[in-house]
């Protein structure tokens, strides 16, 4: 016993200890054998510095039944898988924080039939021979689009920095000034230039470019006019960008190919849905671009990848270029991407199954039934009349249509005893995360991101965080 007061640490159990009494744990039961000898170790380690600092006292039995405490917490946090599944109640439909676009259902089924087995990726059937990664989509796209060619690479980035490397690499690259971007994640057209072996040469002004500023910069050492959809921010007012027609004139007449990145790249023209009106893959192709690329997981709705569609010619030295072995894209990407570009094949198909598409179209009378039945979910499990249906704007996010501001109707969470902020960050680490707006000290739920049986999860988990009385008690 004298022992024991002078070295606290005499009553710190050993980690094989701690496991055998956490082991009937369900927690534990849950939790992979190394996690858990890891979680034990933590726990150990904790004790271990708590009783030196005389932080913590008690018998061997108390100590020991602290360590297996700490070990199941521990092992929860540490089982937890990573990449979760998130509801967006923000109203941002391209979320790039949430993974942009989800996939279509067929999208899904393609990618599971695909992945879990062998499938011809690189085989044609019916030669027996070795075929190309991108036979399964290049048809649909050329289809889609009215171009020569397609290829696919990792994301449009890559598109973008395998077309410049290929197409002017130690050569000229004509640009506006007016286009010089920067995407996001570092993502900016003067360094993926940079890094493409290309020379930038800027032309025009901020606000100003004429097809003239082009045409001055034209000489022996260009290789490529290129122009890039400036899709997250817009210049209003005193402005003049050069358009693709003009590009393509000057191009045809110099023998310079003409390349747009358009980014979000659309294969319906959303102006139909009161959507400010993007140029159209097939319209940025009928103009004559000689090379477009555009991202897979923007508007077009499908899986992350970058699409680059144009000449044969120019296409087929991409598919050379060695560059494209390291940023091809994998069987998930083929097949969903594939899947998703087939519904696109029945134009009313696609804005009804592809999930961007149907958000972004959704009617002014369904999105105020969906907000009014969250509202009553809601409602029915919290203190009356904390919840009230509001107007406000959802956005299209991910870089593209920045003004575009989509009428809404969002349900409003007025909480008591807790700020909004508070709120949102007990949502945002509940079981299922939930990301949703704060404005005012209100808590903001858009029902125009919610998927099918989010609605349900999303009321249940409120009321757990507000509370059976709304008062966000513990
Ligand atoms: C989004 C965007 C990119 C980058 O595309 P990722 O698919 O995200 O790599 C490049 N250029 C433009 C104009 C864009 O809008």
């Amino acid at each position: 016993m004298r022992e024991d007061r002078h070295n606290p640490l005499r009553a710190l159990p050993a980690v094989d200890e701690v496991l055998r009494r956490a082991a009937s744990d369900e927690i534990l039961a849950g939790c992979p054998r190394v996690l858990a000898r890891e979680a034990a170790r933590q726990a150990v380690e904790e004790l271990r510095r708590r009783l030196a600092a005389g932080r913590e006292t008690g018998s061997r039995e108390d100590i020991a039944s602290l360590a297996v405490q700490l070990t199941l917490e521990y092992a929860a946090v540490l089982a937890r898988v990573n990449l979760r599944r998130v509801i967006n109640a923000t109203g941002v439909v391209l979320h790039t924080n949430l993974g942009r676009s989800p996939l279509a259902e067929e999208a899904l089924g393609a990618v599971a039939r695909v992945a879990g087995g062998y499938a011809n990726l690189e085989l044609d059937l019916a030669t027996g021979r070795r075929g190309s990664r991108y036979q399964a989509v290049e048809g649909i796209l050329t289809r889609l689009t009215g171009s020569e060619a397609a290829l696919v690479v990792n994301n449009n980035a890559a598109a973008v920095l395998l077309a410049l490397g290929t197409l002017a690499a130690g050569r000229e690259v004509v640009v506006s000034r007016g286009q010089l971007v920067e995407i996001g994640g570092s993502f900016r057209i003067p360094d993926v230039m940079a890094a493409s072996g290309a020379v930038l040469v800027e032309v025009g002004t901020t606000n100003k470019t004429y097809q003239r500023d082009y045409a001055r910069a034209c000489g022996e050492r260009t290789a490529l006019l290129l122009q890039v959809h400036t899709s997250n921010y817009r210049v209003v007012g005193f402005v003049h960008e050069t358009s693709t027609g003009e590009l393509v004139e000057l191009g045809r007449e110099r023998g310079l190919p003409v390349m747009c990145d358009l980014g979000s790249g659309s294969l319906v023209d959303l102006a139909a849905w009161d959507l400010p009106g993007e140029p159209t893959v097939p319209e940025v192709v009928a103009a004559g671009a000689d090379v477009v690329t555009f991202s897979g997981d923007k508007l077009l709705g499908g899986p992350q990848a970058g699409i680059i569609v144009g000449r044969r010619e120019l296409v087929e030295r991409m598919k050379k270029n060695p560059l494209t072995r390291a940023l091809r894209i994998d069987k998930m990407t083929a097949a969903a991407l594939e899947a998703t570009l087939r519904a696109y094949l029945d134009p009313d198909r696609a804005l009804v199954e592809i999930p961007v598409l149907r958000m972004l179209t959704m009617d002014p009378a369904a999105l105020r039934q969906r907000a009014q039945e969250l509202a009553d979910a809601i409602g029915r499990r919290i203190k009356p009349g904390q919840v009230a249906l509001v107007e406000g704007i959802s956005r299209v996010g991910g870089g593209a249509l920045p003004l575009a501001e989509l009428p809404a109707v969002l349900v409003e969470l007025t909480p008591y005893g807790a700020s909004a902020a508070e709120v949102q960050r007990r949502l945002r680490e509940g079981p299922v995360p939930i990301m949703v707006r704060v404005q005012e000290d209100k808590v903001l739920f858009d029902p125009r991101t919610l998927l099918p049986g989010d609605g349900e999860l999303l009321a249940e988990q409120v009321a757990q965080v507000m509370g059976g009385d709304g008062s966000c008690g513990p």
